[in-house]
């Protein structure tokens, strides 16, 4: 075997990559991990988990992240970082070509999550890094004692918006219905927050300012009126799509752009397998994404025979 071959290759290195890292190393497969991120994926950028059974009172989603990496190397996964760009896939061999090299192995698990969904409006990408922020764990301390927006109304904002509250000095939360999606606990913590003021049925037009964000227009669906936000920022979460891009001449996709797969998470090319967020019907959830690294690692080990 070359320094590039191995017999499993995991693509992701989320609650779902990692723990099929921990299997497949567990059961001396020759494992590699391509991660194009921190380890953890999407949960590193959580402030805190309180629904990963095993830590009463919660975790941070960076040290789970950090943890399920520690545990998984020392069963002996190998990790390189790099961004995956294409697959090839044949019988015997399926080749991963990466930023940083061609990787093989005989069994593939796809594991590679999903990203923020962008808003898509006027100055979104002008500002982003300058007041646009998509995630905020990483830059919610950035924006003390001011007034700043998140937009959403699911699990992710709510979550985060009750998080940037230790910061600003007050947090619109702009929503396009007069209802949130997110779960019943999470709504009432934040409809007790005094920091917390709902814009509701109302969506961002466009972001303005000059070399900072400055202000927002907002549209109020019901009514057809504008107005203005006067904000130092804005956290876009508004929900995920899957990181699927480079996966569309190569494997069957739903409607939604997620791995179709059997209940054995097989792909219909035999030896490829896809945990986790990425795949179909997944409910989006750490604890599920990491019961779906063990479910694809068990039968990529049978299909490995
Ligand atoms: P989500 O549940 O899909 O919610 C997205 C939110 O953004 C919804 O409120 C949606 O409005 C709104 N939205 C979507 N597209 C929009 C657009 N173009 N313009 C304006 N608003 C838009 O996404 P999420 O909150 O990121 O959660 C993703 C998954 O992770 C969920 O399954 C969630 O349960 C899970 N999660 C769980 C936790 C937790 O358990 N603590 C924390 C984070 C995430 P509508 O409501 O009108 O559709």
């Amino acid at each position: 075997m070359s320094n590039n071959e191995y017999e499993i290759i995991i693509i992701g290195g989320g609650p779902a990559g990692l723990t099929a890292g921990i299997y497949c190393s567990r059961a001396r497969r020759n494992t590699l991990l391509i991660e194009k991120g921190l380890p953890g994926g999407q949960i590193a950028n959580t402030e805190l988990l309180e629904n990963f059974p095993g830590f009463p009172d919660g975790i941070s989603g960076f040290e789970l992240g950090q943890r399920m990496e520690q545990q998984a190397t020392k069963f002996g996964l190998k990790i390189h970082y790099a961004e995956v760009t294409a697959l090839e896939l044949k019988e015997n061999l399926k080749v991963v070509r990466t930023t940083e090299g061609d990787f093989s192995a005989r069994a593939l698990i796809i594991a590679g999550g999903m990203e923020r969904t962008k808003l898509g409006v006027p100055g979104e990408e002008k500002f982003a890094g300058k007041g646009v922020s998509y995630c905020a764990t990483c830059d919610g301390a950035l924006f003390r004692d001011v007034t700043i927006a998140i937009n959403g109304g699911g699990d992710s904002a709510i979550t985060e918006a009750l998080h940037l509250t230790k910061f600003a000095s007050k947090v619109y939360v702009i929503h396009r219905r007069d209802q949130l999606r997110a779960t019943r606990i999470l709504q009432e913590k934040a409809l007790a927050e005094p920091k917390l003021q709902f814009v509701w049925n109302s969506v961002v037009e466009e972001i303005e300012g000059e070399e900072l964000v400055k202000k927002l227009r907002v549209r109020n669906v019901k009514t057809g009126e504008k107005s203005y936000l006067e904000v130092a920022g804005i956290f876009v979460s508004i929900g995920f799509k899957p990181n699927t891009a480079y996966l569309k001449s190569v494997l069957p996709l739903s409607d939604t752009g997620h791995i179709v797969v059997n209940e054995k998470l097989e792909t219909p090319v035999s030896g490829v397998f896809a945990a986790g967020d990425i795949r179909q019907n997944s409910v989006w959830q750490a604890i599920a994404a990491a019961g779906d690294g063990a479910t694809a690692a068990v039968y990529a080990e049978r299909f490995l025979g």
